[in-house]
């Protein structure tokens, strides 16, 4: 570019400035840039350098050059040129701390647990492992932070089954307000039968916790069916949209602590645990699920002798299981024949352990799950009213009662 190498006008060497100086003459680092001087006395290179990006300069911010004959046009191409040369200079610049840390992210997010276990190798081949070694030295000293937890948690699928009486808006309250306090992921998959009620729909509305409101369109047959067609249509719903989780039938009446919800999330398979029955004529609780050493399941609780034929003695809520169960059987090496589902028509007390016959082969291929063996975590409760009278939905149309002041 002819301009660049063109030497300053002597109207401009002699114009005098209000501050006494040249308009480059500041006394900051970039002034030295500037000047090119003091490149020059070292190294005619940088010096010619300097005194050709001065003149770029002057082009572009000096008003005199452009009215004598530099259109304004030329003036922008001097300033496009200027930032292409900046632009230009940051690129080339090495950032080696961002440009690390930028890497290490990437790594960490993409494949932490490979990142660990190549670390273990000491067989691994020169500079392969010195790149890992210093990946992981970023890891360590950035965040502070086990690998392990950004692998995100397991999603819970709770299903529910429910219907309009007395104590139901307590229930699903009690329920929706502990599954808002549970770690996400959490599908809330709530059943009524035949058509969805306002009451039930306004309480998950305001629960704070994701959930479907599905109906159960089939007729009951059997009162004593208690909410079985409702989970089998959960159930359909998990196998036709292929949802991947851990499933867990929480009824709406039982009581749920929130490491139970936590200790869910080790499941692979099919993992249970006891849970304490609470009668309401009965003075002492019952205890029913598995004996267990570690994580192998080596016996039942059972204290009904009523149900002593059971192949497994667990209760609807002592037990959870892998939802791909219900629609990937090769992956579980399952026979592929009916869908999973509960049956209906059994003998009260059956029905858990004829569903986990379809799910398991026997305990080998069932979890203990940590806590849940040495401590009781839900309690199932036999409170149920279904006489009181109460006001539909829980809205007050008129007064109950009235009370006088006097
Ligand atoms: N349930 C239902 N419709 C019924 C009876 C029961 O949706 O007609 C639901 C109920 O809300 C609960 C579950 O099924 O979530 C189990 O019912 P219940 O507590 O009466 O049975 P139990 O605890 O005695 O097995
Ligand atoms: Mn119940």
């Amino acid at each position: 570019m002819a301009s660049i190498r063109r030497p300053l006008s002597p109207a401009h060497q002699s114009r005098s400035y209000q501050n006494g100086g040249s308009p480059f003459e500041v006394h900051s680092p970039t002034h030295k840039l500037l000047s090119g001087s003091s490149y020059s006395s070292n190294s005619p290179y940088f010096g010619a350098l300097a005194v050709g990006f001065r003149r770029l300069l002057a082009e572009i911010f000096l008003p005199r050059y452009s009215r004598k004959g530099h259109p304004r046009w030329k003036r922008l191409l001097y300033l496009l040129l200027l930032c292409f040369v900046l632009g230009f200079g940051l690129g080339l610049t090495s950032f080696g701390d961002v440009d690390d840390m930028g890497r290490h992210d990437l790594t960490y997010v993409i494949k932490p647990s490979t990142l660990n276990v190549q670390r273990g190798l000491g067989d691994t081949v020169g500079k392969e492992k010195v790149v890992l070694e210093t990946v992981n030295q970023g890891l360590e000293t950035m965040s502070g932070v086990d690998p392990v937890d950004l692998i995100p948690p397991k999603q819970l699928i709770i299903v529910t089954p429910t219907y309009n009486r007395p104590l139901q808006a307590f229930y699903l309250n009690r329920l929706g307000q502990a599954l808002r306090l549970v770690r996400p992921p959490l599908l809330w998959i709530v059943v009524e039968m035949n058509s969805a009620s306002t009451e039930t729909a306004e309480i998950l509305r305001n629960a704070g916790v994701m959930y479907r409101h599905l109906v159960c369109s089939k007729n009951m047959t059997n009162i004593e069916d208690r909410g079985v067609h409702q989970r089998n249509r959960a159930m359909e719903h998990i196998e036709h949209h292929h949802l991947d989780g851990i499933v867990y039938f929480a009824d709406d009446d039982n009581i749920y602590s929130l490491e139970l919800f936590e200790s869910m999330r080790e499941i692979r398979r099919f993992g249970t645990w006891p849970v304490a029955m609470l009668a309401q004529n009965k003075n002492k609780a019952i205890l029913e699920g598995p004996v267990c050493n570690g994580s192998q399941v080596i016996g039942w609780h059972t204290n009904e002798k009523s149900k002593r034929l059971r192949r497994f003695h667990v209760d609807m809520s002592g037990f959870a299981f892998n939802s791909t169960i219900l629609w990937d059987r090769r992956r579980w090496h399952r026979p592929i024949s009916e869908p999973i589902r509960q049956p209906d028509m059994v003998k009260e007390g059956f029905q858990e352990s004829m569903f986990i016959e379809q799910v398991v082969e026997d305990e080998s291929q069932m979890e203990a799950i940590s806590l849940g063996c040495s401590r009781v975590m839900n309690w199932h409760l036999h409170l149920e009213s279904r006489s009181h009278v109460y006001p539909k939905g829980w809205m007050l149309q008129k007064n109950l009662d009235v009370d006088v002041l006097k």
